[in-house]
């Protein structure tokens, strides 16, 4: 059986291990035949994958992961298909990048202040030139052996209450749902399972997310279990909303799911990918 698309995957533009090139390779050699690259608060990566899938034969849809800050918490507002050019949205994104810039100095004060110095340095020669995040740092203090893996690094570090954690003050829903739309892609909740809301509280995001002209929610995820698959169906069937697919694929290393690896939507479930927005660059069916 062919592999659903998948709407969500990073390369080295973020926090991903492979260039656009290798990530479009690996997923056509997967069998992935359609993959969109939704770096965190970038697009820079697009234009490389875009010719990578040009040159391999499958469909591309340039998508971006854009952090919001909503309800005092993260929550990652997936934009798909939209216009690597647009003017609004990479405005917006470019103040999100200078405010990645300045959370990684801040990030780096209070390692040091912890007692591990040269983590901004670090981070930095990790993320090599690409916009920087928590995983560039998580990266470095494992092989500085701070922690043993990236889930204890996180654990240790950077997660809420830990010395490398900063409170991110991203954008808004409204601003980041806006951005999307007008580069005439279309907006869906990344991971949901992963906020740990209550139920009252998802329904209020996915509420006020609709309200902003959000469209999609992402039920199947690399980060879902099968029982948030068949939960945040229901919600998307519920609320009106489109269900999405994607692996978070971050590259060959765990714990992140395999490309070409991910099930189907549950039963009664409307893709996204049934959007004509999704479908601009497929090949059209012969007249
Ligand atoms: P940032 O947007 O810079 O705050 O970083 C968020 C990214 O960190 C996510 O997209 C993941 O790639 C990574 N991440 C978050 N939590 C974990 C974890 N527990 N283990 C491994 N990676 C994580
Ligand atoms: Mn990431
Ligand atoms: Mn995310
Ligand atoms: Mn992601």
């Amino acid at each position: 059986m062919k592999p659903s698309p998948d709407l969500h995957t990073h390369s080295t533009a973020s926090d991903g291990t492979l260039s656009p090139t290798e990530l479009v390779a690996r997923a056509a050699a997967a069998g992935v035949t359609t993959l969109a690259l939704t770096d965190h608060d970038t697009v820079a990566g697009v234009a490389e994958a875009t010719a990578a899938a040009a040159e391999q034969g499958i469909l591309l849809i340039p998508g971006v992961e854009v952090s919001v800050t909503w309800g005092g918490r993260t929550v990652h507002i997936l934009g798909l298909a939209v216009d690597p050019t647009s003017a609004d949205m990479l405005e917006g994104l470019a103040r999100l990048q200078g405010y990645r810039g300045w959370r990684a100095q801040e990030i780096g004060r209070r390692l040091q202040k912890a007692g591990y110095p040269g983590a901004y340095e670090g981070a930095r020669a990790e993320a090599a030139g690409s916009l920087i995040g928590r995983t560039h740092f998580a990266r470095f203090l494992v092989r500085q052996g701070a922690a043993d893996d990236m889930r204890g690094v996180f654990k240790r570090f950077l997660v809420s209450g830990k010395p490398g954690h900063v409170p991110g003050e991203w954008t808004t829903l409204e601003l980041a749902a806006g951005w999307i739309r007008s580069a005439g892609g279309v907006a869906a909740i990344a991971h949901p399972a992963r906020y740990d809301f209550t139920r009252s509280k998802m329904r209020r995001l996915l509420g006020e997310f609709r309200e902003c002209g959000g469209l999609g929610l992402e039920v199947v995820s690399g980060s879902h279990s099968r029982d948030d698959y068949f939960l945040y169906a229901r919600y998307a069937i519920e609320n009106g909303l489109f269900a999405s697919a994607g692996s978070d694929y971050h590259g060959p290393d765990k714990p992140w799911i395999e490309l070409g690896q991910l099930p189907a939507l549950p039963d009664g479930c409307t893709p996204i990918w049934s959007l004509p927005q999704l479908r601009r660059g497929e090949p059209r069916a012969a007249a």
